[in-house]
């Protein structure tokens, strides 16, 4: 299986690794080894792989920046397919319109459409994720989500078959897309629109989220964003902080003294030290204010079983 897997890569040449440990390659910096790992860099190459998972039953995984992933210590049994710095080209179809490789940071987007005098990227410019990791969860800040300037995307199919999707078929909502409903599908360009704006109040709002984000989130310590999605009623960090939970600690994970939305890692936390941690909060959130707590982050190589906290 390895040496035919490393064939078709090199027929593509795709870069082909084994034993990928993915503590370095989630923002978290959790995780045990990932058996293979393919560094996409075409949409042929991405549809011959696919193809060859589907035809052998190999499992497999699509990952972008990792920074909404929660990784198993004991790692993942199957391919990680990593779209990214090698599949993040960013081109401009006209004077508002961009298409970028799903492997694109959105920072990077960002500071295209600066350069074109765009507006409309300035506060999802500071989510440290992908555009195809955005897409698939709708990712959002300060008031504005992906639903807001995407017009279309292609993706892989579980055929291996590329597909393009648009409008009301992205079915975007908080945390929610098409792709939260097919998780076997790869985003791979994703179509953006914008509009245009004045230079110097792009780059000061841009400016000016950063700054929020510096002043609020623990960004100095690994992460994986709000650990939490949304309750119905209220917001997470706020029930969290109210429950007396700030600083709440089990092993090396912790729920941020400064932002209470957020579980850090302190040095060498693990996944069963994040998932205990995540399993207390919930626990006691639901017992004082009544709300259940759901997990934002995906688990990778975890199953139903292993999860005391959804
Ligand atoms: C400090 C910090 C701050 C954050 N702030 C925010 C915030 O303000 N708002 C917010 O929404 N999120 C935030 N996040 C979470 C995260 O950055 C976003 O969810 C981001 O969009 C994830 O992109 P990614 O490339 O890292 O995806 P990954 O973490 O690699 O993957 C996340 C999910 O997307 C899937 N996926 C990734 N790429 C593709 C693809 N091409 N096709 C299909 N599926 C794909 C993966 O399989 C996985 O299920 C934050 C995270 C951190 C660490």
């Amino acid at each position: 299986m390895k040496t035919r897997l490393k064939q078709l890569c090199d027929s593509y040449q795709m870069q082909f690794l084994t034993d990928v440990p993915l503590n370095g390659h989630t923002t978290f910096h959790i995780g045990g080894n990932a058996d293979f790992w393919i560094e996409i860099s075409s949409v042929q190459g991405l549809c011959a792989a696919v193809r060859f998972c589907q035809e052998n039953a190999l499992p497999y995984f699509i990952m972008g920046r990792g920074s909404n992933i929660l990784a198993a210590d004991n790692g993942y049994r199957g391919v990680i397919l990593h779209l990214g710095n090698a599949f993040s080209e960013i081109a401009f179809q006209d004077e508002n319109t961009l298409v970028c490789q799903s492997g694109a940071m959105l920072s990077n987007i960002a500071k295209a459409a600066v350069s074109r005098n765009l507006s409309g990227m300035e506060a999802l410019s500071g989510i440290p994720g992908t555009v195809g990791g955005a897409l698939f969860m709708n990712a959002g800040a300060y008031k504005r989500e992906m639903k807001d300037i995407t017009v279309s995307c292609t993706y892989v199919d579980s055929t291996g078959t590329e597909q393009t999707l648009s409008g009301e078929k992205l079915d975007l909502s908080y945390r929610h897309s098409f792709f939260t409903e097919h998780p076997g599908y790869i985003i791979t360009s994703v179509t953006i629109q914008l509009e245009k704006g004045n230079p110097k109040e792009i780059s000061d709002k841009m400016q000016d989220f950063a700054e929020k984000r510096k002043s609020k989130q623990p960004l100095n310590f690994p992460s994986a964003g709000s650990t939490f999605k949304r309750p119905k009623v209220g917001y997470a960090s706020q029930l969290i902080d109210e429950c007396g939970l700030k600083g709440y600690q089990v092993g090396d994970a912790q729920v941020s003294e400064k932002h209470a939305g957020f579980v850090i890692n302190l040095n060498h936390a693990t996944c069963a030290e994040v998932l205990r941690l995540c399993r207390d909060v919930h626990d006691k959130v639901l017992a004082e204010k009544g709300c259940v707590l759901e997990l934002e982050p995906v688990l990778l190589g975890l199953q139903e079983g292993d999860i005391s906290c959804s």
